[in-house]
């Protein structure tokens, strides 16, 4: 399964946002066998309206929804490239995580102390990101000892050798990894380091309920500089999540109203990190369960049956499919078929997002 970490300095949500995601899947649980693996680990459901409009057309007995995991990584602070706080271990964290959330403080509240005295999201952003692009030098340099050598004789070493100067150079600048320009074959010399600031990342900007439907300038300060990186912005208010799943079911939709706003933010920001991960969905549909199941952009329709059982990967022989849309359009599989939409895809097949699939295979 996927891995998003939760980052950002201390004090800015992000705990808040990370029990609230853990509230939500608790609440899901019926649907899919939850589990904190670690206190500090969540698996949570992808939210995906389609689910309930296939179950429908199936009189499905249940939906499952597909899943990815959040890691709440506390305690990054200014210095912990250095070994600051406990910076060693955080840093650590980060490198098993797929994408990066990064929790930036918009609010404002004189009762929550704010590590650098005052909301200024740029700021934060920048400290965050220099801590990271910090890391990453201190590997890159130690990597390129080694190449430098190397390089002498090898061809390979020497393409490695030029794409780390290259990251060095942006990295003494303070650029994140990602937004330093590398050939392809670069890029993918350079891959196996697991560079923190390589990441994909998302801003998540945590805004008081008042904030929530309007934004603000923090809000605008944000979406500046992930413009800048082409990175994504999601606002967020973690105190209204949190307030959200204490409150009965019925109620949800009212204080949500009052506040001018369908939702809190917290399912924009797992659909995004989703897509920010490069997953699709593929999903089936039957009277027992309409389920959501996660592949990766480009995978073939025998991987894609794969992640059900290996036994379908194995036995492969066809995989029926149509469209979701052409699904709910038809009505029902049968009248779908009448009108020849769905196909008889075959091994080489590229599944796409929102096919809904049957496979046929030999045991
Ligand atoms: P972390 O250190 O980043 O994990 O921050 P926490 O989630 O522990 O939050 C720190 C404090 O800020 C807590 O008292 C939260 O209740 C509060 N907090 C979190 N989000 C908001 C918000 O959107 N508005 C306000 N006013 N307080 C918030």
């Amino acid at each position: 399964m996927l891995r998003a970490g939760i980052v950002g300095l201390p004090n800015v949500g992000k705990s808040t946002l990370f029990n609230a995601l853990v509230a939500n899947a608790k609440a899901d649980a019926a649907n899919f066998p939850f589990c904190t693996i670690e206190p500090n680990v969540g698996v949570v459901a992808v939210p995906d309206e389609r689910l309930s409009v296939l179950a429908k057309i199936s009189t499905s007995e249940q939906i499952v929804p597909t899943r990815i995991e959040f890691v709440d990584i506390a305690g990054l602070v200014k210095g912990a490239s250095k070994g600051e706080g406990l910076g060693n271990q955080f840093l650590a964290n980060i490198r098993e995580v797929d994408a990066i959330v990064h929790v930036v403080r918009c609010f404002d509240d004189e009762n929550i102390i704010h590590v650098s005295g005052s909301v200024d999201p740029v700021r934060d952003i920048d400290v965050i990101n220099l801590e990271l692009a910090l890391a990453d030098l201190a590997q890159v340099e130690r990597r390129m000892e080694r190449t430098r050598k190397q390089a002498r004789t090898s061809k390979e070493a020497q393409l490695e050798l030029e794409a780390l100067e290259k990251l060095s150079a942006g990295l003494n600048e303070g650029k994140s990894a990602r937004n330093i320009s590398l050939t392809e074959d670069e890029a993918e010399v350079v891959k196996p380091l697991g560079l923190l600031s390589a990441k994909p990342i998302i801003y998540a900007a945590n805004v008081s309920e008042d904030d929530l439907a309007s934004g603000n300038e923090w809000v605008e300060q944000v979406r500046q500089v992930a413009t800048a990186e082409t990175a994504e912005v999601v606002v967020v208010s973690a105190q209204v999540e949190s307030e959200l799943v204490e409150l009965p079911e019925d109620e949800r939709g009212d204080f949500l109203e009052s506040l001018g706003v369908e939702e809190g933010g917290l399912k924009s920001l797992i659909r995004a990190t989703y897509n920010l991960l490069g997953l699709r969905t593929f999903l089936t549909t039957g009277p027992k369960e309409t389920r959501a199941w996660t592949i990766i952009a480009g995978m073939k329709a025998p991987q894609a049956a794969g992640t059900i059982h290996t036994d379908f990967e194995r036995g492969f022989i066809r995989a029926e499919t149509v469209g979701y849309d052409d699904l709910v359009t038809s009505g029902s599989m049968n009248a779908a078929k009448d009108k020849g939409l769905v196909r008889a895809e075959g091994k080489e097949y590229v599944v796409q997002e929102g096919d809904v699939m049957l496979f046929r295979f030999n045991v």
